[in-house]
């Protein structure tokens, strides 16, 4: 059970939201793997794509990054990811494709009792999500095999809880 049987390509194709990161949600930021800064120094469009380095006890990864794209201090003003071309959506091909990406609007999240749950964006605008009981029935437990073979090896994909996400 994949979650593109609950969301449509046409939806995403039309949406776009998870690529387009609000100034107070930069946390959202996929994490990629370090190899990605050498082989695409530019994003889509020709333009040097920024990034930034992380070495902790979780591993190690990059993001791209998105400071000097904001030109106000609105919390909620936006800026696409480098990758995300408006007319054919993410320009990367699938082996080069964020895990985080491949996964949204999936998170794996540690929760108050240390314990780690599959959880679902509340923000995702796609329609087939809407019933969170047929997802947690029929998927649940895939995607929990997915996130956990993983996060076994890139443990930096874990996000602490947050308010109002969805535990599947
Ligand atoms: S890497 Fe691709 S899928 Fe991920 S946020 Fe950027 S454009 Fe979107």
């Amino acid at each position: 059970m994949m979650i593109s049987d609950f969301i449509k390509k046409e939806d995403c194709r039309s949406c776009r939201f998870c690529c387009v990161f609000r100034r107070k949600s930069l946390w959202e930021v996929p994490k990629h793997q370090k190899y990605i800064k050498d082989k695409y120094p530019t994003g889509f469009d020709g333009v040097p794509v920024r990034y930034k380095e992380f070495d902790t006890p979780s591993g190690s990864w990059i993001i791209t990054d998105l400071s000097d794209k904001y030109t106000t201090d609105d919390p909620e003003e936006e800026a696409p990811c480098p990758f995300l071309d408006p007319d054919r959506g993410c320009a990367l091909p699938d082996e080069d494709k964020p895990f985080e990406c491949k996964a949204w609007p999936l998170r794996y999240m540690r929760m108050e009792d240390n314990s780690l749950k599959v959880t679902l964006t509340p923000t995702c605008p796609a329609p087939g999500l809407k019933d969170t009981a047929a997802l947690k029935k029929k998927s649940s437990q895939s995607w929990e095999k997915a996130f956990e073979e993983y996060a076994a090896q890139n443990p930096y994909i874990i996000n602490e809880y947050r308010e109002g996400y969805i535990i599947l």
